[in-house]
């Protein structure tokens, strides 16, 4: 009898346990196919490129004052690129069950970053005249995103991961203000002129900052991403 008793206990209880299990695989399952994985690959795509346009410009910009002139432009519209992409996967994965929020956020910062580029790639807006003007353009677009971020906030109030994600946010957000106070004030070669030629001035701490920026960026989206792996639109799995 004991023979026959085990193996249809352990039978019912790996029943039970498969059924569990499935169950579990399949919900998990079900949310893991729904969160799709584009938001986070354009953000990874506009930093690669941001990356790309400012190492091909400052390796070819000794070639020719012409040349030296058109690859600046490309620079500054490779932190554009990067600082538009970097809004899709907070607001995608924030606002995944509001959609009509994801339109008005993401359209509103690609409505701005088309206008800076469209001003970068003007040649009468390049010169140093325009500098504080395109500096003025950055910072809106970094100041854009206090809307969604506090709107964000009051969402998920109760969410555990909101003060670590707004930490790693405000620490972007601190480096690309530090940056662009680094690009407007000229500093430190107008205190030492001809010191800093080679190494150590704005331009380069300005690039510093923007790269402190979007790995701090890069760490608070990894952590949306886990927590949207785990939370779908209907409550907590
Ligand atoms: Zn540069």
């Amino acid at each position: 009898m004991a023979r026959y008793a085990n193996p249809l206990v352990q039978g019912t209880n790996s029943l039970v346990n498969l059924s569990q299990i499935t169950e579990e695989e399949m919900k998990v399952g079900s949310l893991q196919a729904a969160v799709t994985r584009w938001p986070f690959f354009v953000f990874l795509g506009g930093s690669m490129f941001c990356l790309l346009s400012s190492s091909i410009c400052h390796l070819f910009s000794c070639h020719s004052r012409c040349l030296n002139i058109q690859l600046l432009r490309m620079d500054y519209v490779g932190i554009t690129v990067m600082i538009i992409t970097s809004f899709f996967p907070p607001i995608y994965y924030i606002f995944q069950c509001e959609p009509h929020w994801q339109l008005i956020y993401l359209g509103g910062i690609t409505a701005m970053g088309m206008f800076t580029v469209m001003t970068l790639l003007t040649p009468s807006l390049s010169s140093g005249k325009f500098r504080a003007f395109r500096a003025m353009l950055f910072s809106s677009m970094g100041f854009f995103a206090i809307v969604p971020a506090i709107h964000g906030c009051i969402v998920n109030w109760s969410n555990p991961h909101r003060s670590i994600t707004l930490a790693y946010e405000s620490a972007m957000a601190l480096s690309y203000i530090t940056g662009t106070l680094f690009y407007v004030s000229r500093i430190p070669e107008r205190l030492k002129p001809g010191w800093f030629d080679l190494a150590g001035h704005s331009h380069q701490i300005f690039h510093v900052f923007v790269i402190m920026g979007a790995l701090a960026h890069y760490g608070a989206t990894l952590l949306l991403l886990q927590w949207r792996d785990r939370v779908g639109c209907n409550g907590t799995v």
